[in-house]
């Protein structure tokens, strides 16, 4: 088409009147590029400066390195880091925000969210929730995750694109809320962990991310990018929280997790693999997946292939403990909560002995199976489980920037990277728990919480 309308483009429309739009659009083009060339748009120099800010504090964690920064201080221009330093000279014309004995630390990030989803929705009170309910639920769960300290989220499933809806808003201005690199539905198999088994026959409901064989996930990886997905989410193994299923089988096969993961990364989308089970794990890290999302029955081949592939695991663990106190009020089904008390224990013993083995490992949480916003309690069960509160922090902020592809922007205080920035009161690589009371955010150079 475009090499008739090159030959002769008034020939088309005979034969084709929507050419007329073509040809009008090209007209529109060219006179757009004269304009532009007219009225150029202004070069750096010429735009206002932006506005600088210095934040000072008794120590700064340098992330990736691993170790404080004593009399931090951070230069901030517009929405990003210009400069850090120890004890640095601060110019007359910069505003200073002392944070005076507190602790800084770049926003945290947790790498498995689903904001539009409440505990109090689990089993079949979910069905009577519409899509827009879940999208005002998700602002609400933005703000108070924010606040809790952690300035960039993945959101790995969401009903009805209710979380690439809340990304957008959080990014046009229009409600608080952290970053968001969001997945819209899960692909799963039909009957398996990311469907919907609560209603009979005759309701003959599937959920949207349902798709099977080759062909059909193909089409539902890209149908999902269409409307707004920056990663995938795929269920490779079976669920706790849902009916049905084995959470030690799997449920995708090699073949279908490899067509999925290879229209992902051709489309430039990382896919996250919900897997419980060894196999399921295995046949995910084979497929490509690029995170292992709860890992519950990892074991050591498991953690030898993830480490060869540099898959990370996205540990979910400290939800055990709020389930296992919680359950009998939320009125859960009770299969679920048979398998909640026979995978949460073991998860926590194997994935200490994979954190032992060294493979990689980034910060998540599963918040929406307890409530939003407690996201920083995971950090003590990982230093409980071996790691040290170091390597914990750095879990959530540099080994999850990378799992996102974000290590350009967020993830450690740098020149260049946003001002996502968080303080608390004393030493979070003495006491991790520190980070659980977060009292100062900031978002791209703005104040979010203080
Ligand atoms: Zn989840």
């Amino acid at each position: 088409m475009i090499e008739v309308t090159r030959a002769n483009p008034d020939s088309l429309l005979y034969i084709f009147p929507g050419a007329f739009m073509i040809k009008r659009a090209h007209t529109s083009l060219l006179s757009l590029f004269i304009i532009c060339l007219l009225y150029p748009a202004p070069s750096q120099s010429q735009q206002p400066a932006q506005r600088l800010v210095a934040v000072k504090a008794a120590r700064a964690l340098d992330t990736r390195a691993g170790v404080m920064i004593s009399n931090a201080v951070i230069v901030i221009e517009g929405d990003r880091v210009k400069t850090i330093g120890a004890n640095a000279a601060i110019p007359a014309e910069v505003e200073v925000i002392d944070l005076g004995s507190k602790t800084v630390l770049p926003g945290l990030i947790d790498c498995h969210t689903h904001l539009t989803f409440e505990p109090s929705q689990m089993g079949y009170s979910s069905l009577g929730v519409s899509v827009p309910r879940s999208a005002l639920t998700g602002a609400k769960n933005a703000r108070l995750t924010l606040e809790a300290g952690f300035t960039t989220v993945r959101n790995v499933g969401a009903s009805g694109y209710a979380d690439v809806a809340l990304r957008d808003a959080i990014n046009a201005g229009d409600v608080p809320g952290p970053r968001i690199v969001a997945s819209g539905p899960a692909l799963g198999i039909t009957g398996g962990h990311c469907d919907n088994n609560l209603l009979a026959p005759e309701f003959n409901h599937f959920d949207e991310g349902v798709a099977d064989g080759v062909p059909s996930v193909m089409r539902k990886t890209r149908e999902v990018i269409k409307y707004g997905a920056d990663v995938i989410k795929i269920c490779s193994t079976g669920g706790v929280l849902s009916l049905g299923d084995d959470p030690k089988a799997s449920q995708y096969t090699l073949e279908e997790m490899k067509a999925i993961v290879a229209e992902a990364h051709r489309l430039g989308r990382k896919v996250a693999a919900h897997a419980h089970g060894g196999d399921g794990i295995k046949l995910a890290v084979l497929a490509g997946v690029d995170s292992i999302e709860h890992g519950s029955y990892i074991d050591d081949e498991a953690v030898k292939l993830m480490k060869e592939h540099g898959t990370y695991l996205v540990p979910t663990l400290y939800l055990g403990d709020w389930f296992l106190e919680n359950y009998q009020r939320l009125g859960v089904p009770a299969p679920m909560v048979a398998k909640a008390k026979e995978v949460m224990p073991i998860a926590r013993k194997n994935i200490a002995r994979a954190f032992a083995q060294g493979v990689p490992v980034a910060f998540g949480t599963d918040s929406a199976v307890y409530p939003h916003g407690l996201n920083g309690r995971e950090f003590a069960v990982y230093v409980k489980l071996g790691m040290t509160p170091v390597q914990a922090i750095q879990t959530a902020t540099v080994h999850a920037s990378k799992l996102l592809g974000w290590d350009d922007r967020v993830g450690s205080i740098e020149a260049g990277k946003y001002a996502d920035l968080i303080a608390v009161d004393s030493d979070p690589t003495k006491d991790v728990t520190e980070l659980e009371r977060v009292k100062w955010v900031m978002k791209g150079g703005i104040i979010m919480k203080k």
